[in-house]
């Protein structure tokens, strides 16, 4: 059979199913379900809360600054989202409790997790980075991340399943000059994401990772807002630009829906292009 007389076959197929489409499209909504993004007043966060909030989900949302929090909850109530928001700063265990607990009690359970907070105290040579930089990095961009999930696991299996979403970066991938702890602990997170898959597939909760390029944050000013490096970064792109947060949002939130429901152990890298390999 030509591809031209199977295509045809597919489109009359389509046609005359339509049950089948809007089955199909249903299953990127995320109604009724409760998600926590992290860090996420801000950037990539916010514009994952944005992603989950418009396709049904009550988000909550947190940072460590309560005047963030009032801001980015503004913003959501005003485009019609469902949303909570509290101060929690995810290197805290006793934050990280307070935000799950918070979740339970206000909007009955949890069903999504975007773990998506990271710091970079250090720029330099990896050899003149400290132990203080790495037990910096290393808690709050991998550990945290653990022990949140480990924090909502019970909820989400309370609810049936669930997802988990950590935030890593192309950087997991090849690490940038002068972010060498930063990088291997985004690589930290690919091999998180491995390893939790296999285990929490049993409760039907799906673990999975983006891996964003270089996006329009505050986070990454320092890369996009000097020329030189722009030009130097657009030799490594296939699409010459770089990323906006709703690109990574909305890939998020595909990985949370229905959509993805045979994806887990995955790490989705959104980068415009650029060569990623370990
Ligand atoms: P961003 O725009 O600077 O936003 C950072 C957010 O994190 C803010 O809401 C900030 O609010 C919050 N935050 C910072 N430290 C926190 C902590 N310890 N606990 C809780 N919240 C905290 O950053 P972004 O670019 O969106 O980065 C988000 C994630 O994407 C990070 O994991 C980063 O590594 C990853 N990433 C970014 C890029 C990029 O090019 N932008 C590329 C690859 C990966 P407060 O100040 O109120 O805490």
């Amino acid at each position: 059979m030509s591809f031209l007389v199977m295509f045809r076959g597919l489109s009359r197929f389509l046609r005359t199913n339509p049950v089948n489409v809007q089955r199909r499209m249903s299953h990127s909504s995320l109604d009724g379900k409760v998600a926590i993004v992290t860090a996420s007043t801000d950037g990539i966060g916010l514009a994952a809360a944005q992603a989950l909030g418009k396709r049904g989900a009550h988000v909550v949302v947190s940072s460590r600054r309560q005047a963030n929090v009032d801001k980015a909850v503004a913003l959501l109530k005003s485009q019609s989202i469902r949303v909570t928001g509290t101060t929690c700063n995810v290197g805290k265990g006793e934050d990280r409790e307070k935000l799950v607990q918070l979740t339970v009690d206000q909007c009955g359970g949890i069903d999504i997790l975007v773990s998506n907070a990271a710091v970079n105290p250090f720029f330099g040579n990896i050899l003149d980075s400290t132990e203080d930089v790495w037990d910096k990095i290393l808690s709050v961009n991998v550990k945290a991340a653990f022990l949140l999930t480990k924090l909502v696991v019970p909820h989400m299996e309370k609810r049936g399943g669930g997802n988990v979403i950590f935030v890593s970066s192309v950087g997991g991938y090849q690490p940038m000059q002068g972010l060498g702890p930063y990088c291997v602990s985004k690589t930290a997170l690919l091999g998180l994401t491995r390893a939790l898959a296999p285990e929490l597939a049993h409760s039907n909760i799906r673990v999975n990772c983006v891996a964003p390029g270089v996006i329009k944050t505050r986070f990454s000013s320092a890369l996009w807002e000097n020329k030189d490096i722009v030009d130097e970064l657009k030799k490594q792109l296939s699409i010459k630009r770089i990323g906006e947060p709703e690109e990574i949002g909305g890939t998020i939130a595909f990985l949370c829906s229905d959509d993805a429901s045979y994806i887990t152990g995955e790490t989705v890298t959104v980068t415009g292009g650029m060569s990623c390999r370990l």
